[in-house]
C-alpha cells in the first residue's frame, strides 16, 4: 500500500499512515479510541504536571506526595533478600539527590537511563533513606537529545495511553500533527455568543489544551470543548422533545371528574401536597393538545403510584385506554394487587398482561384490550408484544423507566396514536444530570414522604459489634419482622462473589437455627428468584440473603432491617436505593452499614440523611457523571469533555440556546444549521433516528 504524502493529511487519514505509527502501533491507538488523524486532536490530556507544583528533590519529605524533576545520575538493579528486584534510579537537581525504587520492575533497566531527565510523582517513604515510590514516571527528555528544554515554566500534557503506546509517544504524535489539524476545525459559536461566555475560539481551545502555557489556560480549552458537546447533546435532546411532544389531532384528555373524583373520595388518606402538585402538572399537560412527555421523580416510598392511577383514570374518562408497565412480574403484581385495591370502591378491575400467564389466558386479555373492553391495563413487556393492539390507547406509564430500552418504550407508546407519556423513576438526580439525561423533559418531583409511616434509621457498624448487630436481627425476626442481608456482587459470573452470598446464607441458616432464611441471586433462573421473592413477601422467609437483584420498587411492609455488607463496594445512590426496600411499614426501620474498623467520612455522610436528592449529589461529586450516565445507557448519550457538577453553568446556556435553535428550525435543516447538524449528529451517532426529515 503506498502512503499518502504528508501534505495530503486528510481529517480521515488512518493513522497508521502517520510516521512513526504503523499497523501494529495503530492497532493499539485504537483501543484508545484513536483511529484517524483527527481522532488524535480528540484525545486530550487527563491531567497536567505545572512546573510550578515540582518539589525540588531535597525538600521531598518522608509521607509527602510529591511531583518531582531530576536528571538521572545513576540507575542499578538490586534483588532484595525475597527474590524480589528492584530498579533504582537517583535523580539530582539544583536542590540535591533523591532515589527512587521501582520494586519487581527489573525491565524498566532498558526504559530508563542515565543522563536522562524524569519526572516522577508518588510518595515518599523511609527504607534506608528518603525514597520516592514513583506511581508514575515521564521521561521528558533523552540524554542525547539536544531540545531538551528546561521545565520551567512548562505545563506537560499527560495523555490518557495504553500497552505499547505511551503516553510520551502519543505526546509527540499529537504534537507533530497538531498544526497540521487545527485548520480542519471551523467555528460554528457566533463570537459574540463566545465572547459573552468568555471562551476561546475552537482552534485556540484545541492549542490549549494540547500545548497549554498555565493549567488555567488548558482548563478554559477543555471548557470550550465540553460547551460543544453539552451543546450538541442538548440540541439532540431538544430535538428529542419536539418530536415526543408532536401535537396529535384534537386529542385533549381533561379530567371530567367522574372516576377521579370519587377515587379521590376514597383513598384512605390525603394527597401530599407533593402529589397534588405533581398531578396538577400531568393533568394540565393530558389537557393540552400537545402530547404529555413527562418524567415523575420521587425517592421509594413517596407514593407515585396513586398519582400515576388518577392519571390513568382520567384516560379513561375520556373514553382512551391506560396501561402502565412495570420491569418485572414481581412489580407488576404488585402494582396490580395495589391498585385492584384502591379501586375496587369505584368498582374497576384493572386487567394483568405477564409473561407467565397461560397462553389462552393472555389471549383473552389482549382480545378485551383489543375490543376495549379492559380499558386499564398492567403488565411487563408482555406489552410490547406484536400481537398486543388497544382500541385507543391514550396513556402510557412506564414505571422504573430506565430498565427498559428505548425501542421497548417506543414499541408501547406506538400502540397508540400519539398517547400521553408518564415515565416514573424512584432514582432521585441531581438537577445538572437531569439536563444532561433528560434535557428538556418535563419532570415532576415528589420529595416529601407520606406522613404515617415509620422511619428508616442508618447506622455504621464496625466488625467488632458484628455480633449484636446479628443478635439484633435475631431478635426483630422473633418478635416477626423480617430483614434483608445483602452482599455486593460487583459481576453477577464472579464465583467468588456468589460463593461469598452462598456461604453468608449457610452461616446465617446456623446462627438464627429458628428462621428460615432464603437466598436469591443473579443466577438463579427468573421464575426460582420469583418464588423466593414470593415467599419471602409471604412472610414463609424471616432472612432474605440476597445480592444486589432485589427489586427496586419491591414492597414487602413487614421487613423491617436491612444489613449491607460490604457497604464500601456499592456507590451512595446505589445503597440509598437499597436503603428503600425498608420502611415501608408503620414501624421504624434499620438499615445497618457493615464496615470494617473505620468508618469512612462518606458512609457517615450517607447515613446522616434521607434525602434521595442530596444523596445523588454526593454520588455526582463522587463519581462524576460519565460514569452515571454510561451507568444509566441513556441510549448512547455519552460525554467526554464536560464536567458536572463543574459546568453546569454551560449546561444551561446551551440547553438555552439549543432549545432557542431548535424552536427556529425543527430538524436543523437551514444550510446555516447544516455543520452543526453535522456535528451534533457525528458526536451522538445513535440519536440520528432524531434527525431524520421527511
Ligand atoms: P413509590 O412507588 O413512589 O415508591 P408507592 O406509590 O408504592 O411509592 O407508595 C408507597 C406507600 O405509601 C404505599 O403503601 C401507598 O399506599 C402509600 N401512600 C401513597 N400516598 C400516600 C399519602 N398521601 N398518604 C399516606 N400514604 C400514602
Ligand atoms: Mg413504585
Amino acid at each position: 500500500m503506498t502512503r499518502p504524502a504528508a501534505a495530503s493529511l486528510r481529517p480521515d487519514t488512518p493513522v497508521q499512515f502517520l510516521k512513526g505509527v504503523g499497523e501494529k502501533r495503530a492497532d493499539q491507538l485504537a483501543r484508545l479510541g484513536i483511529r484517524t488523524a483527527l481522532d488524535l486532536a480528540w484525545h486530550l490530556p487527563h491531567r497536567y504536571l505545572d512546573a510550578s507544583s515540582l518539589t525540588p528533590l531535597a525538600s521531598a519529605r518522608v509521607g509527602d506526595e510529591v511531583a518531582a524533576v531530576g536528571r538521572v545520575v545513576a540507575t542499578r538493579v538490586l534483588p532484595t533478600r525475597k527474590g524480589l528486584r528492584i530498579f533504582h534510579a537517583v535523580l539530582r537537581d539544583d536542590s540535591g539527590l533523591l532515589e527512587c525504587t521501582w520494586p519487581g520492575q527489573a525491565f524498566l533497566e532498558r526504559t530508563i537511563r542515565q543522563g536522562q531527565l524524569l519526572l516522577v510523582s508518588g510518595p515518599v517513604r523511609f527504607f534506608h533513606g528518603r525514597q520516592l515510590a514513583p506511581r508514575e514516571y515521564v521521561i521528558l527528555g533523552d540524554a542525547d537529545a539536544l531540545d531538551d528544554q528546561p521545565m520551567e515554566g512548562r505545563v506537560l500534557p499527560i495523555y490518557p495511553a495504553t500497552e505499547g503506546v505511551g503516553h510520551r509517544f502519543i505526546r509527540a504524535l499529537v504534537d507533530r500533527y497538531l498544526d497540521q489539524l487545527l485548520p480542519f476545525f471551523t467555528e460554528l459559536l457566533p463570537d459574540q455568543m463566545r465572547e459573552s461566555l468568555g471562551l476561546p475560539g475552537i482552534q485556540d481551545a484545541l492549542r490549549s489544551v494540547h500545548r497549554p502555557t498555565s493549567v488555567v489556560e488548558a482548563e478554559l480549552g477543555r471548557r470550550r470543548l465540553a460547551f460543544d458537546e453539552l451543546f450538541d447533546l442538548q440540541l439532540m435532546l431538544a430535538r428529542a422533545r419536539a418530536v415526543a411532544k408532536r401535537e396529535r389531532n384534537g386529542v385533549a384528555l381533561v379530567t371530567n371528574g367522574a372516576l377521579a373524583d370519587p377515587l379521590r373520595a376514597h383513598l384512605p388518606w390525603t394527597l401530599t401536597e407533593d402529589q397534588d402538585k405533581a398531578l396538577a402538572q400531568i393533568l394540565g399537560d393530558m389537557a393540552s393538545p400537545e402530547r404529555m412527555h413527562r418524567l415523575l421523580m420521587g425517592d421509594v416510598g413517596t407514593g407515585k403510584t396513586v398519582v400515576a392511577l388518577l392519571a390513568m383514570l382520567v384516560a379513561l374518562e375520556n373514553e382512551h385506554q391506560a396501561a402502565l408497565m412495570a420491569p418485572t412480574e414481581l412489580l407488576a403484581e404488585q402494582h396490580a394487587s395495589t391498585m385492584a385495591k384502591l379501586l375496587a370502591p369505584i368498582g374497576l378491575m384493572p386487567e394483568v398482561l405477564l409473561g407467565r400467564q397461560t397462553a389462552s389466558e393472555k389471549a383473552a386479555v389482549r382480545k378485551r384490550l383489543a375490543a376495549g373492553a379492559s380499558r386499564l391495563v398492567i403488565g411487563t413487556h408482555a406489552l410490547v408484544q406484536e400481537s398486543v393492539s388497544f382500541r385507543r390507547l391514550g396513556l402510557v406509564v412506564i414505571d422504573e423507566q430506565h430498565r427498559f430500552g428505548v425501542e421497548q418504550r417506543a414499541a408501547l407508546i406506538g400502540k397508540g396514536a400519539a398517547p400521553d407519556v408518564l415515565l416514573l423513576t424512584a432514582t432521585p438526580i441531581p438537577r445538572s444530570l437531569a439536563l444532561t439525561l433528560y434535557g428538556d423533559l418535563d419532570v415532576s418531583i415528589l420529595r416529601q414522604r407520606p406522613p404515617g409511616r415509620g422511619r428508616v434509621r442508618t447506622a455504621v457498624r464496625t466488625s467488632a459489634e458484628r455480633e449484636r448487630v446479628l443478635s439484633f436481627i435475631h431478635e426483630e425476626c422473633r418478635r416477626g419482622r423480617q430483614a434483608y442481608v445483602v452482599l455486593p456482587v460487583i459481576e453477577e459470573t464472579e464465583k467468588a462473589d456468589l460463593k461469598a452470598a452462598t456461604t453468608m446464607a449457610e452461616q446465617l441458616k446456623v446462627r438464627f437455627a429458628d428462621l428460615d432464611v432464603g437466598l436469591v441471586h443473579g443466577r438463579l433462573k427468573a421464575d426460582e428468584r420469583d418464588t423466593t421473592m414470593r415467599r419471602f413477601r409471604d412472610g414463609a422467609i424471616h432472612v432474605l440473603v440476597a445480592t444486589t437483584v432485589i427489586e427496586v420498587g419491591i414492597d414487602v411492609a413487614n421487613a423491617t432491617v436491612m444489613l449491607i455488607e460490604h457497604p464500601e463496594r456499592f456507590g451512595l445512590a446505589q445503597l440509598h436505593q437499597l436503603r428503600g426496600r425498608v420502611g415501608r411499614g408503620e414501624g421504624d426501620s434499620f438499615c445497618i452499614l457493615q464496615a470494617d474498623d473505620a468508618v469512612p467520612e462518606r458512609l457517615k455522610a450517607f447515613a446522616a440523611t434521607m434525602d434521595g436528592f442530596k444523596v445523588a449529589e454526593l454520588d455526582l461529586q463522587e463519581r462524576g457523571m460519565g460514569d452515571l450516565i454510561g451507568a444509566r445507557q441513556s441510549g448512547g448519550l455519552n460525554v467526554r469533555h464536560a464536567k458536572l457538577p463543574e459546568d453546569t453553568d454551560l449546561l444551561e446556556v446551551a440547553r438555552k440556546l439549543a432549545r432557542e435553535l431548535i424552536q427556529q428550525d425543527v430538524a436543523l435543516t437551514k444550510p446555516q444549521h447544516a455543520a452543526l447538524r453535522e456535528r451534533a449528529i457525528a458526536r451522538f451517532p445513535r440519536a440520528v433516528e432524531l434527525f431524520r426529515t421527511g
